[in-house]
């Protein structure tokens, strides 16, 4: 376990995405998520990067469009562990923001 670490605004640039995640395709609905470490505070933290609802069947339109642009996804960490001085409103995370690379052989839909 690591030391609990107190919750602190720190925004990761655009220019540093992280490489570490695993992405996953939702098999029962429409959505991607990446799961990984927090560059902050290295806890795991998973992220929903895209979900449409009311999918009828299969990926949506706008799914493939965002899996077809391979831009970074901005998240923020999503933790569970228990940062010291989490603001309200905040009910995970550590408060850091980072954006996600996508992986270099993309994602089959
Ligand atoms: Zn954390
Ligand atoms: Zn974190």
């Amino acid at each position: 376990m690591s030391p609990i670490s107190t919750w602190r605004r720190k925004p990761f640039p655009l220019t540093d995405p992280r490489t570490d995640f695993v992405w996953e395709v939702w098999t029962d609905g429409d959505g991607v998520q990446a799961t990984g470490p927090c560059p902050e505070c290295r806890c795991t933290t998973r992220n929903v990067i895209t979900e449409t609802q009311f999918a009828a069947k299969g990926p949506s339109r706008q799914l493939r469009e965002f899996v077809a642009s391979a831009e970074p996804a901005y998240a923020a960490c999503e933790c569970t562990t228990w940062h010291l001085q989490r603001p309200d409103g905040y009910t995970s995370g550590c408060g850091a923001s980072f954006y996600i690379a996508f992986p270099a052989h993309g994602l089959p839909l």
